[in-house]
């Protein structure tokens, strides 16, 4: 099956060049792309996609996530707080979770990443209560109803009030535990083949969430099986008081001594820093899931990626979870980390084509991923969105399409495709039993933040 995207006003290719063709084809054959170039290619394709008033992209990569968070969207109590006193008050709430709820969440987070030019997400699953079931499994089964390419992480919490971390007993696991299904979930689902549409990653929670032990073996287990590793790091002061406080350290020299300052590792946040921590985070090529919606709702502060666009950090864009930003839109978050810095840097801190090249080619690199997806390149896999230029919101930015889905606030793609399945068309899902499921997430979600 080949199918022939030709005619579009523009396609942003985002390949090293940063070629931009406004006369350009994209030719794709299953779930490859085949062949890019300028006019009509030769060959006879089975469908042509007519791309007249639209803008052509990779998708999105979504770096950070906790898509279980749908269903605690905007919580009287928690849409007001900070970090600490958010994550205190929800605990309590989400130690309801059940695989059931999960699975929805999961097809409903990722159905709206998908409508706004995601094609690839993480996850950072890290709550398991006790009777909740299979949580990532579930997980897993939600996102593949979507259809999109996916990333979960194996999150965990091994230390709970008691020991002096943050979360109620019941949502904590030992060690133990927590290191045999890793290995369980790597075994039963990483593919590490080319153009993966399912890849583990290894994620303890946060440095006050899980034991400095956890961390070190979180390090062995995943260089056995060569998967990522992934957590939250230096999000607020009150995370480097924590630290300081309970291991003596400020957080990214306590990752440094865990073993943690490697390529094959990102962090989410990293808005509290100092520049010798920008230092060592790029002389170990680390990678960063930047969330700025999420961290000015819980006034975390600006992360400096500004300062650290041009340093051996690789940057990506997330939306976070949907308890501290109450939206999944891919797009908008892209505006808002151009917005964002400017904010603490001035006017061209960082410029619309820089936002969508973290979103795109920054999150590949993050995941390890950039030979496969995150641009429009032959051998790529087929992940492509477009933007109707012709919607209201962009009536008069016709002089550069590229920069004007980010400045004037696109939210909505016309067209999704995932390895070389169509999930979005005419800002539709294709799979319309998605729509089906929102009466059953507002079910769930109506029954969690009921609890006390
Ligand atoms: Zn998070």
């Amino acid at each position: 099956m080949k199918t022939l995207f030709v005619g579009f006003d523009m396609i942003a290719t985002m390949d090293d060049e940063q070629r931009e063709l406004s006369d350009g084809y994209v030719l794709v054959e299953g779930n490859r792309i085949l062949e890019v170039g300028s006019g009509r290619p030769k060959v006879e394709a089975d469908l042509e996609v007519d791309g007249r008033g639209k803008l052509l992209l990779p998708g999105f990569v979504n770096t950070h996530h906790h898509l279980y968070q749908s269903l605690f969207r905007n919580v009287p109590g928690a849409s007001d707080a900070k970090l600490f006193d958010w994550l205190v008050f929800l605990y309590e709430r989400w130690k309801g979770l059940t695989e059931d709820a999960m699975r929805v969440a999961s097809a409903v987070a990722c159905s709206e990443l998908l409508l706004s030019g995601a094609t690839t997400t993480t996850d950072h699953c890290y709550l398991y209560p006790r009777e909740g079931g299979d949580i990532l499994g579930a997980d897993i089964e939600g996102a593949q109803h979507a259809g999109i390419r996916f990333h979960p992480c194996r999150g965990s919490m091994s230390m709970s009030k008691k020991d002096g971390g943050l979360p109620p007993d019941s949502v904590v696991q030992t060690e133990d535990e927590i290191l045999a299904d890793c290995q369980r979930v790597i075994e039963r689902h990483h593919d590490p083949e080319p153009l993966a549409m399912l890849r583990i990653a290894l994620a303890p929670c946060s440095p006050f969430s899980v034991t400095q032990d956890l961390m070190r073996q979180t390090v062995n287990l995943a260089g056995e099986y060569g998967v990522l590793m992934h957590t939250h790091l230096a999000e607020t002061h009150d995370e480097e008081a924590f630290c300081l406080r309970t291991f003596g350290r400020r957080p990214v020299d306590l990752m440094e001594d865990l073993g943690w300052l490697r390529p094959d590792v990102w962090f989410a946040h990293l808005v509290v820093l100092s520049d010798a921590d920008i230092d060592k985070l790029s002389s170990a090529g680390i990678g960063m899931a930047h969330c700025p919606s999420s961290n000015m709702t819980l006034g975390s502060g600006i992360a400096p990626v500004a300062r650290m666009k041009s340093s051996g950090v690789k940057i990506g864009i997330a939306v976070d979870g949907s308890a501290s930003n109450d939206t999944s839109n891919m797009i908008r978050e892209v505006r808002q980390a151009m917005l964002l810095q400017r904010v603490q840097y001035g006017a061209d801190a960082l410029k619309a084509r820089e936002a969508l090249w973290m979103a795109t080619r920054g999150g590949a690199q993050v995941l390890g991923r950039d030979q496969e997806i995150g641009s429009i390149e032959p051998g790529k896999a087929a992940d492509l969105v477009a933007f109707d230029l012709e919607d209201i919101a962009l009536a008069g930015s016709w002089a550069d399409p590229v920069a004007a889905v980010v400045h004037c606030a696109a939210d909505r793609v016309d067209f999704a495709m995932v390895n070389g399945t169509w999930r979005v068309r005419e800002g539709r899902l294709v799979d319309e039993s998605l729509y089906g499921l929102i009466p059953d997430h507002n079910r769930f979600s109506k029954t969690l933040t009921g609890t006390s």
